[in-house]
């Protein structure tokens, strides 16, 4: 994969796709619950359009051709089913990759989404993205008007510069996940943004916040804690990026 920084992260999104899908079956390496949300069935894919600093799947996520097993979203779709009836859950998620690389990747999405909603009535799915290719493409984000299925956009900096710095993707790309709350939120799903607030001061969220605001985005923003594993502390420094907040 394209490895100079910043890079293309579209160009980047299409070259993990082709290493972790082959037809509709995606590349995930584990299945679980997770204590997030009060509980949801997790799996963990890989392959993702950014690089970012503090990515706790980093390693996976520069080279993802090289980790997990094929599954189709029937396998995937009846693994996080199982975990909820045993835990008695009622959400669900995939996490530690970008869901959405292109078109082959959001169809695997997608069935995997409406199977799960299908066979659990009370269930919801919560899609964490970071965006980008809702934004760069409104057909996909068109097409997500799924009932019970609420979207989380990672925003990743308050502006371009931040942008780039966190995720290693060409600062002109900051626009597209604002883009992607836009175009979900005139569909009527129900989206928001999310920003990893240790990085930031109180000043550059509130100027987040603006650029929401002045981007028409109706939402709130969500703030996150970053989870300081030791190898994201050592990945930031290497990315010169510094927890801003005591
Ligand atoms: S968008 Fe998420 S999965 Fe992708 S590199 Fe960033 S933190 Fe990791």
């Amino acid at each position: 994969m394209a490895s100079g920084l910043p890079f293309d992260p579209t160009q980047r999104s299409e070259e993990a796709e082709k290493l972790v899908m082959r037809g509709e079956k995606r590349l995930y390496y584990k299945f679980r619950a997770a204590p997030y949300y009060g509980g949801i069935a997790t799996a963990d894919a890989v392959g993702c359009s950014f690089l970012c600093a503090y990515c706790w799947n980093y390693g996976r996520n520069e080279n993802p051709g090289r980790f997990g097993k094929l599954y189709s979203p029937e396998q995937v779709a009846n693994n996080l089913l199982e975990i909820s009836r045993r835990r008695n859950f009622h959400l669900f998620r995939i996490t530690g990759s970008e869901p959405i690389l292109g078109e082959t990747s959001f169809e695997h999405l997608t069935k995997v989404i409406g199977i799960v909603l299908q066979e659990g009535p009370r269930a919801d799915f919560i899609l964490e993205t970071n965006g980008l290719m809702l934004g760069y493409r409104k057909d996909l984000a068109e097409r997500l008007l799924i009932r019970n299925l609420l979207v989380r956009i990672a925003v990743k900096g308050v502006d371009p510069a931040s942008f780039e710095k966190i995720t290693g993707a060409r600062s002109e790309f900051f626009i597209y996940p604002l883009l992607a709350i836009n175009h979900l939120e005139s569909r009527g799903v129900r989206a928001w943004p999310a920003l990893m607030d240790d990085l930031f001061s109180e000043a550059e969220i509130n100027e987040l916040k603006k650029t929401l605001r002045e981007n028409g985005i109706q939402a709130e923003l969500e703030l996150e804690c970053l989870e300081p594993y030791p190898f994201v502390q050592e990945n930031m420094r290497h990315h010169g990026v510094l927890i801003s907040c005591p």
